[in-house]
């Protein structure tokens, strides 16, 4: 079964846990606590959400299971990618040319979110400019070329495609037949970025609850309430962010995500030479493959390095076994580098790849299932839930309204449906389709 935070659940034992730059002074939920709004858990869904709302002037509490990060967004990729997991193309064709527009008008707002937010409130993250879209056939870079169309076509003009020759400039490998530079994406340590959101959180008033565990959440005609096994929230709201870790707690959103675990590594330092020889403009980089990788250099010079997919969130028995030959196919000069952190975490994967939000009766928002591309995304959403909180419902209706579909196999027989799917995907990368 995936994994569900407890109040003594520690950090991962990743780069990012080891490396972080602020060490919180945590406090459990205990007693009774009244706020305008409850959000349940501190990844960037919830900070994003807090944050808005407290800078409106709220009374804003997170209750947080485990601590600040502990989700994907204090292990993920720190990746900064413009757009939702399904490109604009798909959410064209699944859900029609108005709601296409209406996406394609907001994918580069919570990426503009979370480089306000890095000046405004001072957070170090070691964030930089510009991502990779890296492409391994002829095939990649068509679909690649028409990605930049479309893009341009909703005003985004911040794209340069790179033939063979180009992309060796910005990476180190010959395996790669060209790629995309979006130069309005970027990469930063991700456990730094929400611990700073937290931090600023409180600078604005807020309060967080750590190691406490929601087990109930529950509504009446004038207010909703969030239950730990030590205190309880009675707010007029509650936000429910607890994405791909929040288990059973609240049933009706069960079915609606997967738990997918993915893995990551982190090579020991490799010296400021050694690092610009793979990444010479220091930009991140995502294959465009179905099962892809990516990676990028860290602020002290390793390797981050991060792939693959596990159907249900379960971790595999040896990361560095399953990602080495990956990393080393693509830069096969790191042949035998010692590998110092590797670890797993989870994201929501939705059966069509949007992220969803939606309310629960009048007093329950939620958003989740961005799909493994939830760096900006998870920041946009806690912005539209906040304006719909605030009564301004225009965008959040828009998402809210779009249909969804549970995995077929239901709980059980989830992970095994969708591992036989991706199968396909996989060929499909392997023959270069
Ligand atoms: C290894 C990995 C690599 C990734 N790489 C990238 C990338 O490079 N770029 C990108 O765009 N996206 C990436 N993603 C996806 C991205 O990290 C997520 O989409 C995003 O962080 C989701 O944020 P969130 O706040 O919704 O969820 P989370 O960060 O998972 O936060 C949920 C929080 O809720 C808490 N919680 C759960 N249940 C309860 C409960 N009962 N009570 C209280 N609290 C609870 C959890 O402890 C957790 O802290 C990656 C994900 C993973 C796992």
């Amino acid at each position: 079964m995936a994994e569900v935070p407890s109040a003594n659940s520690p950090y991962p034992p990743s780069y990012y846990a080891a490396s972080r730059n602020i060490i919180r002074d945590t406090q459990k939920l205990e007693g009774e606590v009244t706020a305008d709004i409850c959000v349940v858990g501190a990844g960037y869904s919830g900070m994003s959400t807090a944050i808005h709302l407290a800078e409106q002037g709220l009374k804003v509490v997170v209750v947080e299971a485990a601590e600040v990060g502990w989700g994907a967004s204090g292990r993920n990729g720190g990746q900064v990618v413009n757009g939702l997991n399904a490109s604009l193309a798909t959410i064209g064709r699944r859900y029609g040319e108005k709601t296409a527009n209406f996406v394609g008008g907001l994918v580069q707002e919570g990426a503009g979110i979370i480089y306000d937010w890095v000046a405004r409130y001072g957070i170090d993250c070691d964030l930089k400019r510009g991502n990779i879209y890296a492409a391994y056939t002829e095939q990649h870079m068509r679909d690649l070329e028409a990605k930049k169309t479309l893009w341009q076509s909703h005003g985004m003009d911040d794209h340069e495609l790179l033939d063979r020759e180009a992309v060796r400039k910005h990476i180190g490998s010959d395996v790669y037949a060209g790629g995309m530079i979006d130069h309005s994406g970027g990469h930063m340590h991700p456990l730094n970025l929400v611990l700073g959101e937290a931090r600023a959180f409180e600078g604005l008033g807020g309060v967080i609850y750590e190691h406490s565990p929601v087990t109930r959440v529950g509504q009446s005609a004038d207010s909703a309430v969030v239950e730990t096994s030590g205190g309880r929230v009675t707010a007029k709201t509650v936000v429910v962010c607890g994405n791909a870790y929040l288990g059973n707690v609240v049933p009706e959103l069960t079915s609606r995500v997967m738990p997918v675990s993915t893995q990551m590594m982190a090579t020991a330092p490799l010296g400021k030479e050694r690092a610009e020889a793979l990444l010479p403009t220091g930009m991140c980089v995502e294959d465009v493959r179905y099962i892809l990788d990516y990676f990028r250099i860290s602020g002290d010079y390793r390797l981050i390095f991060g792939g693959g997919v596990v159907y249900g969130g379960t971790d595999p028995a040896d990361v560095v076994a399953k990602l080495r030959p990956n990393m080393e196919k693509v830069f096969p000069q790191l042949k035998g580098e010692r590998i110092d952190f590797a670890w797993s975490g989870n994201f929501a994967l939705s059966f069509s790849r949007v992220p969803q939000m939606g309310r629960l009766g009048n007093r329950i928002y939620f958003a989740h299932g961005y799909s493994g591309h939830g760096v900006t995304g998870s920041h946009l959403f806690g912005r539209i839930l906040a304006e719909a909180i605030q009564g301004n419902t225009k965008r959040f209706d828009t998402f809210a309204a779009l249909p969804w579909i549970p995995f077929p196999g239901g709980r059980l027989f989830r992970a095994q449906y969708s591992t036989v799917g991706s199968w396909w995907y996989e060929l499909k990368d392997r023959l270069g389709l």
